[in-house]
């Protein structure tokens, strides 16, 4: 059997990030993939080949915010292996049914002259919006980079800068108090509280929800955040798309030394005396750790799946009924659709410019019609009489994505991942077939095609992905792109459960990382590297961890 420090079961960003970290601490480390290609939902594929030959696409993510909050692409050095980020600006673009439009710039200034034109008022409001939302995201920063029950280590994050944001909204009791009142309303109350008017709120919303739950959510209002990020650090594509991240990636743990096989899906963790000592894949190879297993799939899918039910109740005899009853994933996910262009979109209603098309496009009529997209489908069904949909042109920023002169587009449209009444038919009983995946695209771009007449006819091939093979594509429970749901009781000491939420699991040497750990789903490669250091910092002599926790807190005191 082939034996290595550490085995990572999926080679997503997060597990990649996590095994750079242990290369470059020595360890030698085996990453094990599913699909036939790593990385998970971050991967740019010429999936048309025989249609649209030359045309890639980010099948998944494709804007990228988190990861500027944190220090990965900086400590991995990973521009020395090729990533080079693009920032857009402007950063997003809503046409309004009315004739108005949202266009926010990377600069606040300028966003707030675009809204001026329409409402003095909100433009004022957006100027001070931004402002308390961004002193939000760097008092909170410091949480997202450390493991969130190792409180000495988040204390270390904290510099003068986060500081006094963080004293800036805690300030006092009433501050405090009021401050907790916000964070456990909801999007919607929020943007009701400070905009009167609908081309202002429903970008918004849309950009909120895309914490995956409708705007009228309470204790989802940190989703009002989405938008002011895009503003400061700013969003993001690599070069190349969102591969170019995974390649980078890849090239580094390669020339560490590290391994990455794919087409080895995991079936087994295998447990000796209460240790987890490596993994068995479909086939029955088996590969040893000698140091860790780690898990970039979420703990639901690993505990209820690839361990043994008596090794688990062993270790903790409750823990098995409360990740399949406890662990809440709503019934919300993604259909995808992929398309290869003749030319761009036109918004010729709305004074066209090219420029719209470098941030992201948002359908988002009102806070109503994108509170539908995520209620209903909540509830089993598809919001597509009306659709509310986000749209990227990537070609617009980064023009290699496709042969000279065209274009590719990215939609994202909000669907159940099962079908109320259809179930037990369709792929995996969910309900979806090809026929009705192929009709929800066409109203999704006929919609789209009300703002932008020249979009249906232009496009030369198209990829529709429904839930359900989203789901099975990614091996996400019930086709969850943040792995389980990214609320509040769900959320940093709290995911994905308060006993297994600093990356260490009951079971000794059996790690988690990925989106289903804090701080969550997205492109952050945040949980990769709280989980190697968690993993690091174990194996060190009680000695040295004291005086890390030592320097830790010096580290406060000299950045305040
Ligand atoms: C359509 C879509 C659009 C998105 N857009 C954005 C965006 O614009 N910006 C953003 O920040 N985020 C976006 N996200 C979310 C983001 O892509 C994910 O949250 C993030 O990529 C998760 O990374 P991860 O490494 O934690 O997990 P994953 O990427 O899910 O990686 C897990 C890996 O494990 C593998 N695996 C699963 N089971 C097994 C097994 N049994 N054996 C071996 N391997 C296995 C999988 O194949 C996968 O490679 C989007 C997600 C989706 C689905």
């Amino acid at each position: 059997m082939q034996a290595y420090d550490a085995v990572i079961i999926g080679a997503g960003h997060n597990g990649l990030v996590c095994a750079s970290y242990l290369l470059k601490a020595g360890y030698s480390v085996l990453l094990l993939e599913k699909r036939s290609v790593p990385g998970g939902a971050a991967t740019t594929e010429e999936c048309l080949p025989e249609e649209a030959p030359g045309f890639k696409f980010n099948l998944c993510a494709i804007d990228h915010e988190f990861i500027h909050l944190g220090p990965v692409v900086e400590e991995l050095e990973l521009t020395k292996y090729g990533l080079e980020y693009l920032f857009c600006d402007p950063v997003a673009f809503c046409p309004h049914p009315d004739g108005k439009y949202f266009l926010g710039h990377r600069s606040i200034e300028k966003t707030c002259a675009e809204i001026a034109r329409y409402s003095p008022r909100d433009a004022e409001k957006y100027a001070e919006f931004t402002n308390y939302w961004q002193r939000v995201t760097k008092a909170i920063t410091p949480i997202f980079n450390a493991p969130p029950k190792s409180l000495l280590d988040v204390a270390g994050n904290y510099g003068l800068k986060n500081l006094q944001d963080l004293f800036s909204l805690l300030g006092g009791v009433d501050k405090t108090l009021d401050f907790i009142r916000t964070m456990i309303t909801s999007p919607e109350d929020i943007l009701n509280e400070w905009f009167d008017s609908e081309f202002v709120k429903a970008p918004l919303a849309r950009l909120a929800a895309e914490m995956g739950a409708p705007p009228s959510q309470k204790t989802l209002a940190i989703g009002a955040m989405m938008m002011s990020m895009r503003h400061n650090p700013g969003m993001a594509r690599p070069r190349g798309g969102t591969g170019a991240l995974v390649q980078s990636l890849l090239k580094l743990v390669k020339s560490k030394g590290g391994e990455v096989l794919c087409d080895q899906q995991v079936e087994k963790v295998l447990i000796d005396d209460g240790r987890a000592v490596g993994v068995r894949v479909a086939g029955g190879k088996e590969y040893r750790a000698n140091k860790a297993v780690i898990s970039n799939i979420d703990a639901k899918r690993l505990f209820l799946r690839m361990v043994e039910p008596t090794d688990l109740d062993t270790a903790n005899p409750n823990l098995r009924e409360r990740l399949d009853r406890r662990i809440v994933n709503n019934n919300e996910t993604i259909l995808k659709i992929d398309c290869a262009l003749s030319e761009a979109p036109r918004f010729e209603a709305y004074d066209h410019k090219d420029e719209y098309l470098i941030g992201s496009v948002l359908i988002a009529d009102s806070v109503r019609q994108v509170e539908k997209s995520h209620a209903l489908a909540q509830m089993g069904e598809i919001a597509d009489e009306d659709p509310s949909m986000y749209v990227d042109v990537p070609t617009m920023l980064d023009p290699s994505m496709a042969p000279d002169g065209k274009h590719t587009m990215w939609i994202e449209f909000f669907a159940p991942y099962n079908i109320a009444g259809a179930e037990g038919t369709g792929l995996n009983g969910t309900g979806w077939t090809d026929e009705l995946k192929n009709k929800v695209a066409d109203r999704v771009i006929d919609k789209l095609t009300e703002y932008a007449p020249n979009v249906k006819k232009s496009v030369i091939a198209r990829r529709v992905e429904s839930p359900a093979e989203l789901g099975e594509r990614l091996g996400a429970y019930k086709g969850n792109y943040y792995h389980i749901d990214m609320t509040l009781d769900q959320m940093i000491f709290f995911r994905p459960l308060p006993e297994i939420a600093n990356y260490k699991t009951p079971i000794k040497n059996l790690y988690l990382t990925g989106a289903g750990t804090h701080p969550g789903g997205s492109i952050s490669g945040m949980p990769g590297r709280n989980c190697a250091r968690v993993l690091l910092s174990s194996q060190q002599p009680f000695s040295q961890r004291f005086k890390d926790a030592g320097d830790s807190l010096m580290s406060v005191f000299k950045n305040t």
